[in-house]
């Protein structure tokens, strides 16, 4: 059975980027399904579809999901009524093999990735946002010396306490995790740079600029109509 494949948009961005929160703001302004695998696997496992079933024993095994199993429940995503005017894939394809097999997906199925649009942010703009992290030793409080600086520094606003930093959210094992992803992604990047689907936007921009950017580029390499200004 062929079905029509409607638009594909490849969301690109390093964990820190906020490419989930311009995913969700995308895929309503524009009508697109937000396709984000996680999710997808987490359906299809409650549903207990077929596919669903082969991933559950994957994941019960604790070994990831083959590509292959991901890309069938990606076209079957597709098929779905309220993807008939495009999805919006978040966190898929996060290296080249992915991406690889996605392309020739799509192409069996009549369909192509139709823009990438990468909200580019430097590395150590990264590191500050994903790193910036405190929590007070009394209650857990949360803080960001970016977002969210406490009054004084390093005492909790709310009970005086001491705050420190997780091992995880400390620069050297921020630095160190993301450098890991970064490789990956940057090879994502330039294979859909040399597919001429590349579309760099400046994340360091505020949220609404950067939706702003996203949309021109979205819009024209998809057709997709914007519905509201905010
Ligand atoms: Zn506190």
């Amino acid at each position: 059975m062929t079905v029509a494949i409607g638009r594909v948009v490849v969301l690109l961005g390093a964990p820190g980027a906020g490419k989930g929160t311009q995913a969700q703001i995308l895929s309503e302004r524009l009508g697109l399904a937000h396709v984000a695998t996680g999710d997808l696997f987490r359906a299809a496992v409650r549903d207990e579809t077929p596919l669903g079933l082969v991933a559950k024993g994957y994941m019960d095994r604790g070994e990831l999901v083959p590509d292959a199993v991901t890309i069938e429940m990606l076209l079957e995503r597709l098929a779905r009524p309220d993807a008939a005017a495009g999805i919006l894939l978040d966190g898929f394809p996060r290296n080249i093999a992915q991406a690889e097999v996605l392309d020739k997906a799509l192409a069996e199925a009549g369909g192509r990735v139709d823009v990438a649009p990468y909200i580019e942010v430097p590395e150590a703009d990264l590191v500050a946002r994903l790193g910036g992290r405190w929590i007070c030793r009394a209650g857990g409080h949360p803080y960001h010396e970016q977002t969210r600086p406490p009054q004084k520094p390093g005492v909790c606003d709310l009970d005086g306490s001491e705050l420190y930093q997780r091992t995880d959210d400390q620069p050297a094992t921020v630095q160190a995790r993301l450098r890991q992803q970064l490789g990956a992604l940057d090879a994502v990047v330039n294979h859909y740079r040399s597919n001429g689907v590349l579309w760099t936007v400046d994340g360091r921009r505020t949220i609404e600029q950067v939706t702003g950017d996203l949309l021109g580029a979205i819009v024209p390499a998809t057709g997709a109509e914007a519905r509201g200004s905010k």
